[in-house]
């Protein structure tokens, strides 16, 4: 299993684009960043889009990828994501006023966009993948999502979450974690308020993980907040050591093998 971070980031600025992933070229878990990190030869393999929530840092591109598809190829993209974010998305970025609507677009019969809502806790083979759906605990309903390739492998990413993730780690049990930060230690009664983590937090989860699955994935932290950049690298590696375990920043275009 190949996966490239294409997006590692909070916030869209020069070099930095929002949190989007993109597995063995054909999955795309989603959407912030997404269609400036790729080719159009390489969005034209794009089979599946899975969205965790529908905050506009993961869901912008959606219409931008959906517009090549739409005009370039004429093809068909399904869209995964539970039922809620779906709902939001249609209304809101899917409308026809804001672009045009590709959920009718070419035809309402063969529209570019597919929307398949996804169940939390189901399992659903989503373009050759066994995909689960885990809610995580955000300031709005959210998944992560275990995706799985037929040989095996297998990476857990939480989206947007707070503490309370470990709740769904008796459900996982992934060889790679990617998983956010979006602030240091100092805001972290503030990015607990507001549905996220910050390197201590992060920490008492991981701690949870390794009691119950006696073990620790390699983890690697996105959503990252740009300007609190190098303290959140300190402070995770600090973590990192305390814990013993391989934690570090993703980058655009960083590419894992599994
Ligand atoms: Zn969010
Ligand atoms: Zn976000």
């Amino acid at each position: 299993m190949k996966i490239q971070i294409l997006g590692a980031h909070l916030a869209e600025l020069k070099g930095a684009r929002l949190t989007s992933l993109l597995v063995d070229d054909v999955v795309v878990v989603d959407a912030g960043g997404l269609t400036s990190a790729l080719s159009l030869a390489e969005q034209e393999k794009i089979e599946a889009v899975l969205l965790t929530h529908h905050h506009f840092d993961h869901t912008r591109d959606l219409v931008t990828l959906a517009a090549n598809v739409g005009y370039y190829w004429r093809k068909q993209l399904a869209v995964h994501a539970p039922r809620y974010t779906l709902d939001i998305v249609s209304r809101c970025l899917l409308d026809g006023q804001i672009y045009a609507n590709f959920l009718e677009y070419p035809s309402k019969e063969k529209p570019t966009l597919i929307l398949e809502a996804i169940e939390p806790y189901s399992r659903k083979t989503i373009a050759g993948y066994d995909v689960l759906a885990v809610p995580a605990k955000h300031s709005v309903p959210a998944v992560g999502y275990q995706v799985t390739s037929s040989d095996g492998k297998s990476l857990f990413y939480t989206g947007d979450t707070t503490v309370g993730i470990s709740d769904s780690w008796q459900h996982i049990s992934p060889q790679l974690l990617i998983t956010e930060v979006a602030g240091p230690n100092k805001f972290e009664d503030w990015l607990k308020k507001a549905g996220h983590l910050c390197p201590r937090l992060l920490r008492e989860e991981l701690i949870q993980f390794r009691q119950l699955k006696r073990y620790l994935p390699r983890i690697i932290v996105v959503h990252i907040g740009n300007p609190y950049e190098q303290e959140i690298k300190e402070e995770v590696a600090q973590v990192a050591r305390e814990l013993e375990a391989d934690i570090s920043l993703g980058y655009e275009d960083m590419k894992l093998t599994l």
